[in-house]
C-alpha cells in the first residue's frame, strides 16, 4: 500500500512529533518558517530522502501524533482517510481549578 500525507504548513507549530515517528523518515522540518514565525513540517518523496528508499505506507503515524491535528493521510487504495483523532483544546487555560 502507498500513501501520501498532506501538511497544513501554516498551521504546524514545527514541534517535531511527525518527523520522530515516521518509519520511512518521510518527514522533515523546513528551513522557511510559515507566517506564524515557526519552522513548519514538510513531506518528502523517497527519490529526494538521503537515505533508504522506503515510501509512504499511508499507516497514518504522523497524523495520529500530531497535536495541531494538520496532517491528512491519503491511500492509494482506500482514497481519502480523515483522521478523527482531534486534540483536545479548551477556550482558555485549564491549569488552575476556577473556585465555586
Ligand atoms: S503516513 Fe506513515 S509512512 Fe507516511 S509520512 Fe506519515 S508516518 Fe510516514
Ligand atoms: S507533529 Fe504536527 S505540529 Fe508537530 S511538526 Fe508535525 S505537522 Fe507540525
Amino acid at each position: 500500500m502507498t500513501g501520501k500525507i498532506i501538511i497544513n504548513a501554516e498551521r504546524c507549530k514545527g514541534c517535531g512529533l511527525c518527523v520522530a515517528v515516521c518509519p520511512a523518515s518521510l518527514i522533515i522540518i523546513s528551513e522557511q518558517s510559515n507566517k506564524n514565525g515557526y519552522f513548519p513540517a514538510e513531506s518528502v518523496t523517497k527519490e529526494v530522502k538521503s537515505e533508504g528508499n522506503s515510501e509512504c505506507t499511508g499507516c497514518a503515524m504522523c497524523a495520529i501524533v500530531c497535536p495541531e491535528a494538520v496532517i491528512e493521510v491519503l491511500r492509494e487504495d482506500s482514497g481519502k482517510i480523515d483522521i478523527t483523532i482531534e486534540p483536545v483544546k479548551t477556550s482558555k487555560p485549564n491549569l488552575i481549578e476556577e473556585k465555586k
